[in-house]
């Protein structure tokens, strides 16, 4: 999608501190850091949020999820990690492409705020 920040992101036209990449997802550092290690993984097809994505997606929750496991793996998180995705506005999402957040480095609380 043209003006979605984080398909420029995916397509290189918006720099970024990439983590990962596969045909389906790309991964990538937040820029406004929620604890020590903070990590965007985005599917590569635009879905604004979740609660727009149907049984044609299903695929993807199993790629973005793995993701998530192979580079907490890959970063030493294995100590404890949380991973978030927030889905419309009053979750407290702000940008409109689907995106896994993969926290680590600090202890979290429950519930969240
Ligand atoms: P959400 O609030 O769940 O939609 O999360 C959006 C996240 O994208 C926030 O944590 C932002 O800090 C992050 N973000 C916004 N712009 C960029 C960017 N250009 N590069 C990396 N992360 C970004």
């Amino acid at each position: 999608m043209s003006d979605c920040l984080f398909c420029g992101i995916i397509q290189g036209q918006i720099p970024s501190q990439k983590v990962y990449e596969d045909d389906h997802v790309f991964a990538f550092r937040d820029v406004q850091p929620q604890a020590p290690h903070h990590i965007l993984i985005v599917p590569k097809k635009h879905i604004a949020k979740l609660a727009d994505c149907g049984e044609q997606d299903q695929q993807i929750f199993g790629q973005l999820l793995h993701t998530a496991v192979v580079i907490a793996r890959s970063e030493g998180l294995e100590d404890g990690y949380r991973v978030v995705i927030n889905s419309g506005e009053t979750a407290g999402q702000s940008v409109w492409h689907l995106h896994v957040h993969l926290l680590s480095g600090r202890p979290f609380r429950w519930p969240p705020g």
